[in-house]
């Protein structure tokens, strides 16, 4: 059995907890390796040794910096399917999809390569008489970042990116789940020419994370996952006096407008629905048609692709949609939530239970689902399901559809299909949502702009990656000079104003 490590002043280390979490193979429901539970012993030692080095780093200039994280996109390209190929195996996600969440995290890196120009900060010159005033961003020391299993190479990244950029150290505390990605990220960080010390994996479960939130030279922590851990973090790490950032769940409404092209709308909730299985936190889980013909019109569109959908082993390549969930017990709270939304009243259009692939029984595959006539008191409706399950609410009018999204405590992602530009206008001014799509089913924004849901998909009030993240992990300093000093006209005792 494999036993993996952390990664601590450029190597890895085994763990001395004595914890392990067995890591599997979600296609073939196996243990393939066990990943090391740190200790706050352990945890702390890592924080310790980041802090050593993390003032030399803040005082290299930021293009050298920036160089590292040049020289870390060509190997993360080099590397690419290496990288997709660790990642399907312990998540479960095609080899595509795969690569596509290290290219979303790559981007960002790119993104940050323009550190020396996104940290210039401000220059007023003679804002009085000999008085000059300037801003700068420093960095806040060292900062932690705690991510999801469903994103394992694009969430680390980043976070990562951004506050190595800024001068910081960086702890990662990656999912446990599928911890193997973020330590070959750490791997060619160092090839890449980051010194030692700077990026510290640290897997582990509850009690790492809570060592974090508790350690005094942390100044940082960001956080992505499920809402009730989201609020934990945030709680706990704001009373420790950190500054912090948690986005959360998600339950994200498709809104389909009776002028709508029917073809498009159904292959854009159907990738949306039900690629990753649903796994994302962009999925797209509930569909709100306007008018019970549209309804009508869209589920017979759908069902046909729905059934089509392939469901297998990333090892299948290309030939495969959507693979496994990550966990048996996933896949059970899948089947739960499936079985509570029939005992409330829902229907089900396509019925993906009892799903069984030939060679792979004991694998954590779910079928693909679409429920229709699903109501706003549901717990099918109110709950993520985090899995391949679509939901039909039938709306009226496209006020009661925009109320529904705007009603729901999740705030994270919507789309809107029509072919009114006065109806997507409105709806995207409207909607108390972060990420909105116009004829677009997953928006999530480039690395240049920045990615943050409302509600309570997010706790903190900063976003990820873009400006924003240059804004999260440094400080701004702002200095009042004045030359020549030789003014000398006695004290001042009122606030100074400038002349
Ligand atoms: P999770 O909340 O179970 O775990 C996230 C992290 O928190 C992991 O590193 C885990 O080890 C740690 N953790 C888990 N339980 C903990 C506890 N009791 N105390 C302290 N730490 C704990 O989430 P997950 O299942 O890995 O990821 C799926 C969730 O993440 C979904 O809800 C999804 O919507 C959300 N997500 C949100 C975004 C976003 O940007 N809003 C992006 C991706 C995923």
């Amino acid at each position: 059995m494999q036993e993996l490590t952390h990664f601590i002043n450029g190597a890895h280390v085994k763990g001395t907890s004595g914890r392990f979490a067995d890591v599997y193979n979600p296609a073939l429901g196996e243990v393939q390796a066990k990943v090391p539970l740190a200790s706050k012993e352990e945890l702390d030692a890592a924080v310790a040794a980041a802090a050593a080095v993390q003032p030399a780093w803040a005082a290299t200039n930021p293009q050298k910096r920036a160089r590292v994280l040049m020289k870390f996109v060509q190997l993360l390209n080099r590397d690419m399917d290496k990288l997709a190929e660790a990642l399907s195996r312990e998540h479960g996600k095609t080899l595509p999809d795969a690569a596509g969440d290290v290219q979303r995290g790559l981007e960002v890196v790119e993104f940050c390569i323009g550190a020396p120009h996104l940290l210039k900060g401000e220059f007023t010159d003679s804002a009085g008489t000999g008085i000059d005033m300037y801003s700068m961003r420093q960095p806040l020391g060292v900062v932690a970042g705690i991510t999801p299993f469903n994103f394992p190479a694009m969430i680390p990244l980043w976070k990562m990116a951004p506050a190595l950029a800024c001068g910081n150290a960086f702890i990662l505390k990656p999912s446990e789940r599928d911890p193997s990605v973020p330590l070959m990220l750490a791997e060619l960080l160092q090839e890449a020419g980051l010194p030692d010390g700077l990026l510290q994996v640290v897997n582990g479960d509850k009690e790492s994370v809570d060592a974090i939130l508790d350690n005094d030279t942390i100044e940082a922590i960001g956080f992505v996952g499920s809402t009730p851990i989201a609020a934990y973090i945030y709680e706990r790490g704001c009373a420790n006096g950190k500054r912090v950032q948690c986005f959360g769940g998600a339950k994200n409404h498709m809104i389909i407008m009776p002028d709508a092209d029917m073809d498009q709308a159904a292959d854009a909730l159907v990738g949306a629905g039900y690629g990753a299985a649903g796994e994302r936190c962009m999925a797209i889980s509930v569909a709100v048609p306007v008018g019970n013909d549209t309804a009508d019109r869209l589920i017979e569109k759908l069902v046909p692709r729905i059934e089509a959908l392939k469901v297998g082993p990333y090892t299948a390549g290309n030939d495969v949609d959507y693979g496994p969930v990550v966990t048996a017990a996933a896949k059970a709270n899948i089947e739960r939530l499936v079985q509570s939304g029939l005992d409330q009243g829902a229907t089900l259009a396509v019925d993906g239970r009892d799903y069984n692939l030939q060679g792979y029984e004991n694998g954590y595959f779910v079928g693909p689902h679409l429920f229709d006539n699903v109501t706003k008191d549901m717990d099918i409706y109110t709950t993520e399901i985090f899995g391949p399950v679509l939901s039909t609410v039938r709306a009226e009018t496209y006020e009661e559809a925009l109320g529904l999204a705007m009603d729901h405590e999740y705030g994270n992602g919507t789309a809107i299909f029509t072919r009114d530009g006065d109806t997507a206008r409105d709806f995207a001014k409207r909607i108390n949502i972060g990420m909105v799509g116009i004829n677009v089913p997953i928006p999530v924004p480039l690395a240049y702009h920045t990615f943050g849901g409302w509600k309570k998909s997010v706790f903190g009030d900063l976003n990820q990656h873009g400006p924003d993240a240059f804004r999260f992990y440094t400080r701004t300093k702002t200095v009042t000079s004045r030359w020549p000093s030789g003014t000398k006209e006695g004290g001042e005792f009122s606030i100074p104003v400038m002349d």
